[in-house]
């Protein structure tokens, strides 16, 4: 099939080795390994060294949820020690819907520096920014603009329309999680969006509920097939013009040569 995971963490999987086996069985070629921290950034280093199928592309970066300057600074070191095995900058962003964060300004505050400070990393090293942006769609459209990130995809993206416009108005991307199957957010973006600016993903080890059986399940990176069934019969595309664009973006907006 030759597909591709845009946003996987493959640091948080407790079978990795099985699910990458999986993941070459059903057709997946690259992976792309997002971080939410140091030592995941680290993790992810190691795997990308250590296996082979499928290709593994790492994106290194501290997560909203994990937002601290400090951690922040190591984590940049890092990035520019292995700038080599560099594919983007992410998961980055910002997140005010977690419980500790809602009313706290100050927390608020150290998100947004930390997210700033990986931005200009993504513009200085010319990579690409993988952004979280629950809760925070327009703040974080801004931020990024503002920032003068050429490229940056906003993942899972499930926030209003006007926000949604404006950033694909300057060229940013949106993907698309197995939650398409359910989610009316995530639908009603990818409805609006054009698949020239779309990229599908996991976010594996995420739950996602099955429609078709009721049931929940872990997802995986072999899990992003599914992702592309559910894309290719919203957008009513046969699945495999569908897969030729979506991996086409992905090798177009992560800079993979093969
Ligand atoms: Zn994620």
């Amino acid at each position: 099939m030759n597909i591709i995971d845009t946003h996987a963490h493959l640091d948080q999987l407790d079978h990795l080795d099985e699910d990458l086996h999986n993941a070459v069985q059903a057709g997946v070629v690259g992976v792309v390994a997002v971080s939410i921290g140091l030592d995941s950034c680290r993790r992810n280093l190691e795997i990308r060294r250590t296996r082979q199928h499928p290709l593994i592309y790492v994106g290194m970066g501290v997560h909203p949820s994990e937002a601290d300057k400090e951690e922040a600074q190591e984590c940049l070191s890092l990035i520019h020690e292995n700038r080599d095995a560099l594919t983007a900058i992410g998961e980055i962003g910002l997140d005010f819907w977690y419980k500790n964060v809602r009313k706290n300004e100050e927390k608020k505050q150290e998100q947004r520096r930390v997210f700033r400070l990986f931005l200009e990393a993504a513009r200085d090293l010319s990579v690409p920014a993988v952004v979280h942006s629950r809760g925070a769609w327009q703040e974080c459209f801004e931020t990024v603009k503002d920032v003068g990130v050429k490229k940056a995809v906003f993942h899972w993206y499930s926030g209003p329309v006007d926000v949604l416009d404006d950033l694909l108005a300057e060229g940013y991307y949106v993907s698309a999680s197995p939650s398409l199957a359910y989610s009316p957010q995530s639908r009603a973006a990818m409805e609006r969006a054009p698949i020239e600016r779309t990229l599908i993903e996991t976010d594996c080890p995420v739950y996602y509920k099955d429609p078709q059986t009721g049931e929940g399940f872990q997802a995986q990176p072999r899990d992003v097939v599914r992702t592309l069934k559910i894309y290719a019969q919203l957008k009513g595309l046969e699945e495999k013009d569908a897969l030729e664009r979506l991996n086409r973006n992905a090798k177009e907006f992560f800079g993979i040569k093969d």
